[in-house]
């Protein structure tokens, strides 16, 4: 299968100041819209399964499958990441690699943080056996998504240089202040703590919780070591606006393809237009690709 690891792809993307996209499947029209999009935006793209929602979606297998044959059918040459997004434990992240997800995120930033690192430790080790790359998280991201509720807590500076000494991830989510779902108001990013712990630990940041922070606030974050912003809310709520549209204006309706082909539209135009402002872009050309 042609995943590519987010290793190369981060170093590049930070080194010349972009970022890439991570995007949640919510089914197979979902991933076929996510995909189009990254082809016809000539974007690298890092196609995301929540944990919680790999039994939804049909298990690891089904999901690695199915993302897999999508590529496969619909040409896609651009490079394709499959990821799971806040893999729970380092079993469910092993599990995520033996079906063929080419990354995983081992979320171990409720737990102290040396408990953290021993799981983040352990997921490592495994993934690098098969050239997989892994995300850590340390801090809390506020909101809810897919069931995970927090406060904002934001990301310790001398924890995060732990972990990412301590473990050799790939990329680090270092919480500060984003939020999961829904703003209530404006978002407030810690500039100043992100410059700090981007300088000091040199990794690829990864912006959790990014739909609905505005574009001046995600280019800085960018500037500021950011080379991977998830998206998530915004897809779902354009989808949703344009279904529920649809039903209130075809009370008929009944054929599946017939409402949900709009709203998967408005998701693949989210994504493309998330693609133009991250500045990846264009940017699937000069990516080198790694086959794992
Ligand atoms: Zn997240």
């Amino acid at each position: 299968m042609a995943f590519v690891s987010m290793k190369e792809l981060l170093t590049e993307a930070k080194e010349q100041h972009y970022a890439i996209g991570q995007f949640n499947i919510n089914g197979l029209q979902w991933t076929k819209a996510i995909l189009q999009a990254a082809e016809e935006e000539r974007s690298p793209v890092i196609a995301a399964a929540s944990d919680r929602l790999i039994d939804y979606l049909g298990g690891f297998k089904t999901v690695a499958a199915m993302v897999g044959a999508l590529v496969e059918e619909l040409s896609i040459t651009v490079p394709v990441v499959l990821h799971l997004d806040h893999g729970s434990s380092a079993e469910r992240c092993k599990q995520a690699i033996d079906a063929g997800f080419s990354s995983v995120m081992i979320d171990g930033s409720h737990f102290p943080i040396a408990e953290n690192i021993a799981m983040t430790k352990e997921v490592v080790s495994y993934a690098r056996l098969y050239g997989v790359s892994v995300e850590a998280e340390v801090g809390t991201v506020g909101g809810m998504e897919d069931g995970l509720i927090g406060g904002v807590k934001y990301a310790d500076l001398h924890e995060c240089i732990r972990l990412v000494k301590e473990t050799d991830i790939d990329a680090l989510a270092a919480a500060l202040g984003s939020v999961h779902g829904k703003y209530q108001g404006e978002p407030k990013l810690g500039f100043k703590e992100m410059e700090e712990i981007s300088e000091a630990t040199d990794v690829p940041l990864v912006l959790h919780g990014a739909s609905g922070i505005p574009a001046d606030q995600i280019e800085r974050a960018i500037r500021l070591g950011h080379a991977k912003i998830n998206i998530n809310t915004e897809c779902m709520v354009a989808w949703t606006e344009k279904t529920r549209t649809m039903f209130k204006e075809n009370l008929d309706l009944y054929e599946p393809r017939a409402y949900m082909t709009p709203g998967i539209g408005a998701v693949k135009e989210t994504v493309k237009n998330k693609m133009r402002e991250f500045g990846s872009a264009g940017k699937a050309a000069g990516a080198r690709e790694m086959k794992v």
